[in-house]
């Protein structure tokens, strides 16, 4: 028996596993690497495999840097099965053609604008690879053993991840490994607790938060006080959403404080066709997840549903005080790249930041910004200020014009931030980031509590 990692080593995407035994050969996962370019041009290596020689693929859950490179997979000949839960094939229909639909719009972008040194720029799969993909999906019913080649067995264990997310044990002639997948926690608002880990001889475990405790913070409290606040200075809170798990989380979360009065009647949108479809999904998984059917009502309910380009564009002009829930996650892409582009600008608002966001997306810089902005003013007179005034006045200092309120706020990294008016360059890091997203350098006002929703 051989293991071989090719991906998610020394990074967190990219999922990928090569198991070798008696001739045969089978992937755990088949994920893309996302966030840095560096990452993202990984995916455009050759697989260190013939794809025909692929016997069968073990899905542990939906998500891209997990199942994205399925489509590739098999336009370079794979013919077997991939083997998945019910609900992670269900969301795989929808996950893997707007993958291929986003590579397509991605490679027509580059070549419109001719922003790739490749001419013309392909797109590393496209939408009909997905779907020819899909037709390989066979599912695997959790906690039911069975055999995937001669002296293999599997089995799917619920690793309370997202809807359908597995553990996998697999059984290699008496010798048992055990891949974690991505981990959900114990006590998770939506999804049922991972099963026990069962007796292995070898465990591959998921390690993107193994360095820290989770907090303690009560997350649904913090979202609460910030939307209250937002909304009592007339501003709008934008939070960038993965459309599958996070935004479910969020609605459910939205929906309970609603319910308890905890925060003001506000219009709540979710700008995302996938997450509209996604959230459906949980709603026909009902035995996957804790809510009860009228919980799971109370969470399609909260939100009015964006579906169409006008729509959306009519909420991004609204001017009320509204949340404003939108993929993508990492603001990689989607929609709420013109919600971020017009609010941003308005330090009423509110940016919410609510998952891991990967190194070189534009999350990850404006929540590093951020972060640096709020450390700033902690140390520089116009912290002491902002304290005093309460007001959002942005005082000059040497390099930028910065303010924030750790102590009103001191849960969370906030920073308020404008482009020094005297000074035209030199700018505050938040600043900075939106200059280099090509938003509007004046203001931003952002807040992160990444680490209190991470799973
Ligand atoms: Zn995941």
């Amino acid at each position: 028996m051989k293991l071989t990692f090719l991906g998610a080593a020394g990074t967190v995407t990219g999922s990928k596993y090569l198991l070798e035994h008696r001739g045969h050969k089978l992937l755990i996962d088949c994920g893309l690497f996302q966030g840095w370019k560096a990452l993202r041009e990984m995916n455009w290596e050759l697989l260190p495999f013939d794809a025909h020689d692929i016997d069968a693929v073990l899905l542990t859950h939906a998500h891209l840097d997990h199942s994205g490179t399925l489509p590739l997979l098999v336009r370079q000949g794979f013919r077997g099965m991939v083997l998945a839960t019910p609900p992670t094939i269900e969301l795989c229909t929808l996950l893997l053609p707007d993958s291929g639909r986003t590579q397509e719009e991605d490679a027509a972008f580059a070549n419109r604008h001719h922003t790739s040194r490749h001419e013309p720029a392909q797109p590393l799969y496209t939408e009909d690879d997905a779907l020819l993909a899909l037709r390989r999906l066979a599912h695997l019913p959790f906690d039911t053993p069975a055999q995937v080649v001669p002296g293999v067995k599997a089995t799917f264990h619920r690793a309370g991840h997202i809807l359908g997310a597995a553990s996998m044990a697999l059984d290699v002639e008496g010798q048992t490994l055990l891949f974690s997948g991505d981990v959900g926690r114990p006590d998770d608002l939506l999804m049922r607790a991972p099963a026990p880990v069962t007796p292995a001889h070898w465990i591959v475990v998921e390690s993107t938060y193994g360095d820290r405790l989770h907090p303690t913070q009560d997350a649904e409290a913090a979202l609460g006080e910030v939307i209250s606040y937002t909304a009592a200075r007339g501003g709008t809170v934008v939070v960038p959403a993965f459309a599958v798990g996070r935004a479910q989380t969020l609605l459910y979360m939205l929906y309970r404080l609603k319910q308890r009065g905890a925060i003001p009647d506000l219009p709540v949108f979710l700008d995302s066709p996938m997450a509209i479809d996604m959230t459906e999904i949980y709603h026909r998984h009902r035995a996957e997840h804790r809510l009860s059917a009228q919980e799971c009502a109370g969470m399609c309910g909260v939100a009015q549903m964006v579906r169409t380009a006008d729509e959306s564009r009519a909420v991004s002009r609204s001017r009320f005080p509204a949340v404003i829930v939108s993929a993508s996650g990492m603001a990689t892409g989607g929609r709420v790249l013109h919600h971020l582009r017009q609010r941003l600008p308005d330090p009423r608002n509110t940016v919410v930041l609510v998952g891991y966001q990967a190194g070189g997306t534009r999350g990850a810089r404006l929540l590093g910004a951020s972060a640096r902005c709020a450390s700033s003013a902690r140390t520089c007179r116009c912290a002491r200020k902002w304290r005093r005034s309460k007001a959002c006045r942005p005082m000059r200092t040497r390099r930028s014009w910065c303010s924030g309120s750790p102590r009103r706020h001191g849960r969370r990294s906030a920073c308020s931030s404008r482009t020094a008016n005297r000074r035209p360059r030199t700018r505050c890091a938040s600043a900075s980031a939106m200059s280099w997203a090509g938003w509007p350098a004046c203001h931003c006002w952002a807040a992160a509590w990444s680490s209190a929703l991470e799973p």
